[in-house]
């Protein structure tokens, strides 16, 4: 499992759509109660869903993580990962910190990538750009930013995404020394001996 987080407009929606399916990667899509931005589909961008229906799922257990991020609710869907895990898949999380450090306790194996733009005036650059939220919601996110960043030392990887290309290829190589690691090698271990 590969969990991707960093400050909202740090491209990571970008960079995550870009992980080749072919390589073996798959994108888990959240819950959230956050209501759609002009442009996101249901089931592509998100589930779309009501803070009742977000705490139902809660309550049945159908969420792997959950978190509260500037006034809405978010949450990965159980299932998809548990069925994409069983068949060898690379999933991947595009979460916040506390839903991040949820996963990493209760699967200390997934890898933890932390991706952010060269700097804060940049990030503040791309939000205004992007213009899906108002004013008063960039500022919060631009807070919540600045106390997500010195959070980094709990992550595994640093990627800067200045070049959207450059941060794929960056993904995409601890991924494969990831793979490297004897751990993750049993088979090929036991391979040997035969
Ligand atoms: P946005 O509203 O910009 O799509 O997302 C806001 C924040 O929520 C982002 O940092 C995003 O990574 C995070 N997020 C999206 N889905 C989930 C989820 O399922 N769980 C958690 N914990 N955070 C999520």
């Amino acid at each position: 499992m590969v969990i991707i987080s960093g400050p909202s407009g740090s491209g990571k929606g970008t960079v995550v759509k870009r992980l080749d399916a072919a390589k073996g990667y798959a994108r888990s899509v959240s819950v959230t109660t956050r209501p759609p931005r002009e442009g996101e589909e249901e089931g592509r961008d998100y589930f779309f869903t009501t803070p009742e229906g977000f705490i139902q799922m809660r309550q049945n257990g159908e969420l792997l993580e959950h978190a509260l991020f500037v006034g809405h609710n978010y949450g990965t869907p159980r299932k998809y990962v548990e069925q994409q895990i069983a068949d060898g898949k690379v999933v991947v999380l595009e979460i916040e910190i506390n839903g991040a450090l949820q996963v990493k306790g209760k699967f200390p194996d997934a890898v933890l990538i932390f991706l952010m733009p060269p700097t804060m005036g940049e990030l503040s650059r791309r939000l205004n750009a992007r213009a899906t939220e108002d004013a008063v919601t960039i500022d919060a996110r631009l807070k919540k930013a600045s106390e997500e960043v010195p959070l980094i030392s709990a992550y595994d990887y640093l990627v800067i995404n200045d070049e959207v290309e450059c941060a794929v290829a960056m993904i995409d190589a601890v991924v494969n020394a990831e793979r490297l690691r004897p751990r993750r090698c049993q088979a090929q271990i036991n391979q040997f001996f035969i």
